[in-house]
């Protein structure tokens, strides 16, 4: 059985290989860790081989596990949807949301992001496979909800976020991760950031601009959501 350890440097080789592939340094390719419904000791696991920045998708999850890793130098980011009854916490818990998709939820984070903390870290989400179930701004509608995201002050926003629907097929993958690079662009707002790429689909996304890579199964395992204490 492979450790986190060998995990992450599978996966950090595969990010340095696609990032190659792709005539880009790969130190412009951020790795994500996502722990969701992994526990605390994974999390120190993976600090221990030399990772930073974790992504959770639930909240109260994630506030049990940060209470029990104060003694790490931890980045979180918060990749999950987010309710408007969770903002104030996301806001004083967090560093990175990658998930706003309405305006609501940024105006609340905004207002809510402690005065002693640095700006909030944005990404937008974009639902660029068109699903008709799928969280994320509609591609029509990005335009507006990124100028007035940028305006807010105690946001800092930085790029997009996309979830494709799942495909196995590559030309499929670049071609979708394609459009959302296409959309951070035709906003000329000088965004540097692009959240794309999990497990399955790392090197389409990396070969199509991502510069932060959401990477939860390749390094913890496959995710067991059968147990009675998982969160939904
Ligand atoms: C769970 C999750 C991931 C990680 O997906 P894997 O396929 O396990 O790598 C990435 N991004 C988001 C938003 C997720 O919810």
């Amino acid at each position: 059985m492979s450790t986190i350890a060998d995990n992450l440097s599978s996966v950090s080789a595969r990010i340095g290989a696609a990032a190659q592939a792709a005539g880009r340094e790969p130190s412009s390719v951020n790795l994500l860790a996502v722990s969701k419904t992994k526990p605390a000791q994974a999390i120190r696991e993976a600090h221990a081989a030399g990772q930073h920045h974790f992504g959770e998708n639930y909240l109260q999850e994630a506030l049990a596990k940060q209470a029990e890793l104060t003694d790490l130098d931890v980045t979180w980011h918060f990749i999950g949807p987010i309710q408007s009854n969770k903002t104030k916490a996301i806001a004083e818990h967090f560093a990175w949301v990658h998930s706003v998709d309405r305006l609501k939820i940024a105006q609340r984070l905004s207002e809510q992001r402690p005065p002693h903390l640095p700006p909030l870290n944005i990404c937008l989400q974009v639902n660029i496979s068109g699903e008709a179930s799928k969280a994320g701004c509609e591609p029509q509608d990005l335009a507006a909800l990124a100028s007035a995201v940028a305006a807010l002050p105690r946001l800092r926003l930085r790029g997009l976020m996309a979830i494709p629907e799942p495909s196995t097929e590559a030309t499929e993958q670049n071609a979708t991760f394609a459009r959302v690079t296409a959309l951070r662009d035709g906003l000329s707002l000088g965004l540097d950031t692009l959240s794309m790429g999990m497990s399955d689909d790392l090197e389409a996304a990396i070969a199509q601009g991502a510069t932060w890579v959401r990477i939860g199964t390749a390094l913890f395992g496959a995710r067991d959501y059968s147990t009675p204490n998982a969160p939904v």
